[in-house]
C-alpha cells in the first residue's frame, strides 16, 4: 500500500540547520512515498519541519512487512547527505536501518547508500549522514531497520540533479557489501521459495567495484541452518560471473551462509584454510561479506562457492544425458553421504543403509542408466570393504576408495573436531578412474567445539567421530578402514605426521590467521550482534555461552592449541622424510607446471596452499600465495 501527498518546500526549509554547505547540495523536494502507517502517524509527518511529529510505519507479520518512507525526486539526483530523526521515544527503532536510492518506483533496483550508524541519533534529534556515492537516483527512501518498527520524525534528503557515474558506491564496512531485492520485496519464507527476476549488487573495493544482476534468482539454502532466524541464501545470477575479484569460479551460483550457530562468525573459514594446507583437490571459496536483503542490514555472511561440478570448484567431468554406456556412463558423479538424503529428488538408500544423494548430474538432467550406475558401483566399493579380503592393497576396497583422500578427509574432521564430518560426506567418482575420492570439506557450523553433544572435543579419549553423529552406516564405514585395517591406520600416522612438519600446519599459524580475521571482521560482527543479539544466549548446539565477541574467538584458539598434541597422541607420529627430501634440480622453467598435492594427486586449479610443482621432469615444493 503506498501513500503519497506533496511536500511544500517552504515548511523545510524552516528546519535546514545554517551549517549545510553548498557543496551538500540543495535541500530536496519530491512525492512522497511510503508504506503503511500505525493510526494517525502519517508518512507526511517525516517530512513535516516538526520534530515533535513522526511516521510510524508498520511492521507486519505479512511477507511484504517491511516499513519505509521516501520521495520520488522527479528527476535523477547525486544524494550527498541525509538527515533524520527518530521519533522522541525510540533511539534503538532506527540502528542499522539503511537508505536507498533507486531508478524504479517499485525499489527493486535500490541500492544502499547510507546506513544508520550504531552510535550517533539522538532521539528527536535531528541527525546528519554524509553520502559519497556518486549514482543519480530518481527515488530514495529509509526503511525500517532489520527486525524493528519504524518510527522517525523527520527525513531529509541533500544533493543535486544529474545522471551521476558509477564510480563510487556505498559499502557498508571494510568487508564486501552484497545487497538484493526480491520482486516486491517478498520474504524468502521457505527454503523452496524461489524469487527470480531479484536483483543483485556486490559492492567491494571500498565502493569503487559494483557488479550487478538484474534477473537472478535468489532462495533460501541449507538444513539446520535454514532453521535460524538469520537465514542463509542462495543467489543464482541469469550468466555466469566471477562474483569478486578473488574468487576462482566463473559461476551462477553462490552461497551465502549464515554463520548464525558460530558466534566466531569463521569457523568455515578456519577449516577451509586448514583443508587448503592438507592439499585437499578442492576447497570452496570463502570471503567475509555483509548483507543488505530487502533493504535492511541482516548481518555478517561468509560468501561462499555453490557445491557443485564446475572447473573451479568440484573438477570432474560433467556429465550428458546421453552419456549412458562405456566408459561415459563412469563418471563424472559428484555425490555426498547425506543423513538428510530423503529430503531430496535424486538419492538412493545403498547397502549397509548408508543413505546418499546425487548431486551430479544434477537432479532435472540425471537419467536412469547414470543413477542405477552410481548406486551399483557405490555399493560394489562398499561389498569391497565388508568382504572378508578388505585389507588387499590390489583387490580390497582400496580399489574402490582413494584412501588416502578418505584419510585425509578423517584428519581433518579430526583436528576441527567437525561433529558432522560423516552426517555429510562429499565423494566424487571421475569418468575412467575406479575410485571415489572423498571431499571437499563443508558445513564447520559444529566444529571447534560448538557442539553441546560433544564438548569438550579434547576431553575425550578417542577420536570425535565416534561421538559425532552421523548418516545411517557410517560408524561403521570409518570404523572398517581406521579401527580394523592396519595398513589404513599406519598411513594415517604417515599423512598426519607429514602435515605437522610444514609452517602452515601448527596451532600457532592457524591462531594467528584467526587473530587477522577478527581483526577483519571486527566492524562488521559489531553490527551483526546489533542486528542478532545473540551473544550469552545459547544458538542451536552451543555447548556454553560467553558474553563478548573476543572470548567466543579465544575458546576456538585455546581449543586448536590443545587439538593438534592431543591427535599427535591418538594417531601416533613417526618419522617422515624432511621437506628436502623431495627431489629438487634446477627448474625447467620452459616446461608448463602441474601441481599435485602432497598425496601426489594432481590438482588442476590450485588455490593458496602447499604444492608439489613440477615442470618437465623437476619437482620441488612450493607454496602458492
Ligand atoms: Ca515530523
Amino acid at each position: 500500500m503506498k501513500l503519497s501527498s506533496i511536500t511544500f518546500a517552504g515548511l523545510l526549509l524552516a528546519l535546514t540547520p545554517a551549517t549545510v554547505s553548498a557543496a551538500d547540495g540543495q535541500k530536496l523536494v519530491g512525492t512522497q512515498l511510503g508504506t503503511q502507517c500505525k493510526d494517525n502517524l502519517v508518512l507526511a509527518n517525516a517530512f513535516d519541519g516538526d520534530l515533535t511529529t513522526c511516521f510510524y510505519g508498520l511492521r507486519t507479520s505479512d511477507e511484504y512487512s517491511r516499513p519505509w518512507a521516501g520521495l520520488d525526486l522527479g528527476t535523477k539526483h547525486v544524494i550527498t547527505r541525509i538527515g533524520f530523526a527518530p521519533s522522541s521515544e525510540s533511539r534503538s527503532c532506527s540502528r542499522l536501518a539503511i537508505f536507498q536510492g533507486a531508478n524504479t518506483e517499485d525499489f527493486i533496483d535500490a541500492i544502499p547508500i547510507a546506513m544508520v550508524p550504531l552510535e550517533g541519533p539522538v532521539p528527536g534529534q535531528m541527525y546528519y549522514i554524509d553520502v559519497n556515492v556518486s549514482r543519480g537516483f530518481r527515488y530514495v527512501r529509509m526503511v525500517g531497520a532489520g527486525g524493528a518498527q519504524m518510527n522517525v520524525a523527520e527525513l531529509e534528503f541533500y544533493g543535486n540533479e544529474g545522471e551521476g557515474d558509477d564510480s563510487q558506491f556505498f559499502q557498508i564496512t571494510n568487508l564486501p557489501t552484497i545487497a538484493f531485492n526480491t520482486p516486491g520485496m517478498a520474504q524468502i519464507v521457505s527454503k523452496d521459495d524461489k524469487h527470480t527476476g531479484s536483483q543483485v549488487y556486490v559492492i567491494s573495493d571500498d565502493g569503487t567495484t559494483l557488479l550487478s544482476d538484474n534477473n537472478a534468482t535468489m532462495k533460501g539454502r541449507g538444513n539446520g541452518s535454514w532453521a535460524m532466524e538469520k537465514k542463509p541464501f542462495q543467489i543464482k545470477f541469469d550468466k555466469k560471473k566471477q562474483i569478486l575479484a578473488d574468487a576462482p569460479a566463473i559461476a551462477k551460483k553462490w552461497t551465502l551462509i549464515n554463520n548464525h550457530g558460530d558466534k566466531t562468525l569463521m569457523r568455515n573459514k578456519i577449516a577451509f584454510e586448514m583443508s587448503r594446507n592438507a592439499g585437499m583437490p578442492y576447497t570452496s571459496y570463502c570471503r567475509f561479506v555483509d548483507v543488505v536483503y530487502n533493504g535492511e542490514y541482516e548481518g555478517t555472511y561468509q560468501l561462499c562457492d555453490q557445491m557443485e561440478v564446475n572447473k573451479n570448484r568440484v573438477n570432474i567431468t560433467e556429465m550428458e544425458p546421453t552419456d549412458t554406456e562405456g566408459e561415459a556412463l563412469t563418471g563424472g558423479y559428484f555425490i555426498e553421504i547425506d543423513a538428510y538424503a530423503d529430503q531430496e529428488v535424486s538419492w538412493f538408500r545403498s547397502n549397509r543403509n548408508i543413505p546418499v544423494t546425487i548431486k551430479s548430474p544434477d537432479e532435472d538432467e540425471i537419467v536412469p542408466a547414470q543413477s542405477q550406475y552410481i548406486e551399483n558401483y557405490f555399493n560394489t566399493m562398499l561389498d569391497a570393504l565388508f568382504s572378508a579380503n578388505f585389507k588387499d592393497e590390489e583387490n580390497g576396497y582400496r580399489k574402490y576408495l582413494d584412501l588416502d583422500s578418505f584419510l585425509t578427509y578423517f584428519l581433518l574432521g579430526e583436528l576441527t573436531g567437525n561433529t558432522d564430518t560423516f552426517w555429510s560426506t562429499y565423494m566424487t567418482k571421475e569418468r575412467g578412474s575406479d575410485k571415489f575420492v572423498t571431499g571437499p570439506v563443508w558445513d564447520q557450523d559444529l566444529a571447534f567445539d560448538n557442539d553441546g553433544r560433544t564438548f569438550p572435543v579434547n576431553d575425550k579419549s578417542n577420536f570425535i567421530y565416534n561421538y559425532g553423529s552421523k548418516a545411517d552406516g557410517m560408524q561403521n564405514f570409518v570404523d572398517r578402514i581406521i579401527k580394523q585395517d592396519p595398513g589404513a591406520k599406519q598411513r594415517l600416522s604417515f599423512l598426519w605426521s607429514t602435515l605437522r612438519k610444514h609452517a602452515d600446519f601448527t596451532p600457532e599459524y592457524f591462531n594467528e590467521k584467526i587473530d587477522q580475521w577478527a581483526q577483519e571482521l571486527d566492524q562488521s560482527q559489531k553490527l551483526n550482534f546489533t542486528r542478532w543479539p545473540i551473544l550469552g544466549q545459547y544458538v542451536h548446539q552451543n555447548p556454553t555461552v560467553r558474553y563478548t565477541y573476543e572470548a567466543e574467538v579465544n575458546a576456538v584458539k585455546n581449543y586448536i592449541t590443545k587439538r593438534f598434541p592431543k591427535l599427535d597422541t591418538l594417531i601416533g607420529l613417526v618419522d617422515v622424510p624432511d621437506d628436502s627430501a623431495v627431489e629438487s634440480v634446477e627448474t625447467d622453467t620452459d616446461a608448463p607446471a602441474e601441481y599435485y598435492n602432497l598425496q601426489g594427486v594432481r590438482v588442476p586449479n590450485p588455490s593458496a596452499g602447499l604444492y608439489i610443482e613440477r615442470r618437465g621432469n623437476t619437482a620441488r615444493k612450493v607454496i602458492l600465495k
